[in-house]
């Protein structure tokens, strides 16, 4: 077998390429190694599904390309190249024209992203005037057809409101017109719809569906929903424990998901089938962060664990670009 990064290595084609990212937390109790050793591609123009239960890394694996861990959480190796530019060694200053302006960021809670005090329409602006030339005016009338694009209506009075005057799941069209005003390359959305009640889930999934088709931007969706991920991406990036347990095309996971964990997390999706009946869950709980098994990070729940899987399987190649750390394979 053959180490990923070895056989998918093509930047030309690659938009961000994370390479062995290490972020740990140092608490009093320990080191939890929340992200270790991740490794993925989004390549230009691609959807790309980070999943995951909670505490996998997922969420920590995209603050960590926007340089927004928080302390005690600090990135300590690897490598984060964004266009073939190493982004993790530039300085804050240099990163600030990129976060915002490259590269945009979703969060779950439109709330933090938004400013109580200000209308959204003078935050929308402030965002299009911190890297483009554009008058007030002209920013506002920006402003307007970003909230037309995703879906606000009666945008010309819309930009006035505060935050609180809005749903929960208009703020979250508000925080994504927001992300696109300097038209990114790459959009990071960070479980978008967790937040928001199931109706409103399904009208911003459409949403991100629709900008798919009509916005030039890679996106690198964080969800703990397989199923939203196999409707929305072409590539998915499978995390446990703060490793990538497997990736590949949708299709590849979907229709034959090798790794006991995806497995798993595949059984665990409600189809029309099953109306009635009990949902599959994985047996076990996401181990303590502070006490991960030393060998593969899912052994303690692995209905295939073997003596070997004691020592930690390393992130291999089994094929078309498919990638698997797993003793079985
Ligand atoms: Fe299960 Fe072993 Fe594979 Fe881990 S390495 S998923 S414990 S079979």
């Amino acid at each position: 077998m053959t180490s990923a990064r070895q056989m998918t290595d093509e930047p030309a084609n690659l938009l961000l390429q994370v390479t062995d990212l290490q972020t740990h937390f140092a608490t009093r109790s320990g080191v939890v190694r929340a992200v270790d050793g991740v490794t993925f591609d989004v390549p230009a123009g691609a959807s790309v599904g980070i999943v995951g239960e909670s505490g996998s890394g997922k969420s920590v694996t995209s603050l960590s390309i926007m340089r927004l861990v928080e302390a005690p959480g600090r990135v300590v190796g690897g490598q984060i190249r964004f266009k073939g530019r190493d982004i993790a060694g530039m300085s804050d200053r240099e990163f600030r024209s990129v976060r915002g302006r490259d590269i945009a960021l979703v969060f779950q809670d439109p709330m933090s992203a938004l400013n109580p005090v200000y209308p959204v329409g003078k935050q929308v602006v402030e965002a299009l005037r911190a890297h483009q030339p554009l008058s007030r005016a002209a920013a506002m009338e920006r402003a307007i057809q970003l909230f037309s694009m995703v879906g606000i209506s009666a945008p010309e009075r819309r930009v006035h409101e505060y935050p609180h005057k809005l749903s929960g799941g208009m703020r979250q069209r508000v925080t994504i017109a927001m992300a696109l005003a300097n038209e990114p390359s790459l959009l990071i959305l960070d479980e978008p719809t967790t937040a928001l009640d199931v109706t409103i889930q399904a009208q911003i999934l459409d949403l991100i569906r629709d900008l798919r088709q009509r916005v030039n931007t890679s996106i690198l969706l964080i969800t703990h929903d397989i199923g939203v991920v196999a409707e929305l991406c072409e590539r998915v990036v499978v995390m446990y424990g703060g490793r990538v347990m497997e990736q590949g095309t949708v299709q590849q996971i979907t229709d034959q998901p090798c790794h006991p964990y995806t497995q798993g997390l595949l059984t665990s999706i409600p189809t029309p089938e099953m109306k009635g009946r009990r949902l599959n869950t994985i047996g076990g709980a996401v181990p303590n962060p502070l006490r991960m098994p030393p060998g593969c990070p899912f052994q303690p729940r692995c209905p295939k664990a073997m003596d070997v899987c004691s020592t930690k399987p390393e992130l291999n190649q089994i094929g078309d670009g498919r990638e698997v750390a797993c003793w079985l394979y």
